[in-house]
């Protein structure tokens, strides 16, 4: 029911990215909250008009309870794309780790769950997130997490337009992504390394800061990449339940042909418990 971008109402802004801001806005009738996703394109643009064309027509497509929902996207007289989306009431959980340092494990596992349904959604959707990170999870007002931000996301098959862009933030990035010559043209699709991901995102919710360097080495480009690519397996801590350890060493698997797939850890008993 929001006909256009005049209905709703700029109350405050709740995050910036790479190509534009978020603000929270008020429906003026309905007085609904929601966010707002505003991608400008001017000559200082770090975005390109066809990446947001696809998140665009990513975020028509899905409709899960698991991911972020887009209810409307408007183009504005100045160029600029703007999508209207559910309203996570308690941020990302980039901001829940700054708060809380680190999460316990019951609760890494119910993230678990729910972002595994989620990447199970969209690759059933053919289609590849390709920046899961803190800060592209999102939380609402009931402690549900889901999946957001398709800025990078790509269409892998069936799409004529298939949007094939590598960025994403490294730290988070699977060996595969990171130096794709290694594996002998051995074309990696992707998905894995959605799991890749996922894993990385875990294990620092519960041991409370970016896994797979140290804790005082400066994260660049060179150390983060040979740590990805050629560092040990990083050591769980002797408080994490064997299930934990053994579900983060299916989604750390460096060769993503061996890693764990979304079908096969969704049934692992670390994602199946009852706490
Ligand atoms: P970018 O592509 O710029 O990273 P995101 O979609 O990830 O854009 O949004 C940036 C930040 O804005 C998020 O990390 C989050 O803090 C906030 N945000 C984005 N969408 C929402 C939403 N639907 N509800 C609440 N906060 C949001
Ligand atoms: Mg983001």
């Amino acid at each position: 029911d929001i006909k256009s971008l005049s209905d709703l109402e700029k109350l405050s802004v709740i995050g910036h990215g790479n190509g534009g801001t978020v603000y929270k806005v008020r429906n003026r009738k309905s007085s609904s909250v929601y966010a707002l996703k505003v991608l400008r394109f001017d000559q200082n643009a770090t975005i390109i008009r066809h990446q947001a064309a696809c998140e665009a027509e990513i975020l028509k497509r899905v409709d899960s309870q698991f991911v972020v929902k887009c209810l409307a996207v408007f183009d504005t007289i100045e160029g600029d794309l703007c999508f209207v989306m559910e309203h996570m009431e308690s941020g990302s959980l980039y901001d829940e780790l700054r708060v809380r340092r680190n999460l316990p494990e019951h609760a890494v596992s119910g993230i678990a769950a729910r972002v595994l349904r989620g990447l199970q959604y969209l690759h059933g959707m053919h289609i590849v997130h390709g920046d899961i990170k803190p800060s592209n999870l999102l939380i609402n007002g009931k402690g549900n997490v889901k999946i957001a931000d398709f800025g990078v996301s790509k269409i892998v098959v069936g799409a004529r337009n298939a949007c094939d862009m590598c960025m994403g933030t490294c730290a988070y990035m699977s060996p595969e992504r990171v130096d794709p010559e290694r594996w002998n043209g051995d074309k990696a699709d992707g998905f894995a390394g959605d799991v890749w991901s996922l894993g990385v995102v875990l294990l620092e919710c519960f041991v409370g800061h970016y896994p797979l360097i140290g804790l005082g080495e400066t994260p660049d480009w060179a150390a983060l990449m040979c740590a990805i690519c050629f560092g040990e397996r990083p050591e769980m801590p002797e408080t994490a339940s064997l299930d934990f350890r053994s579900f983060v060493r299916r989604c750390l698997e460096k060769d993503w042909r061996n890693r764990g797939t979304v079908d096969e850890l969704l049934d692992h008993p670390f994602v199946n418990r009852s706490f």
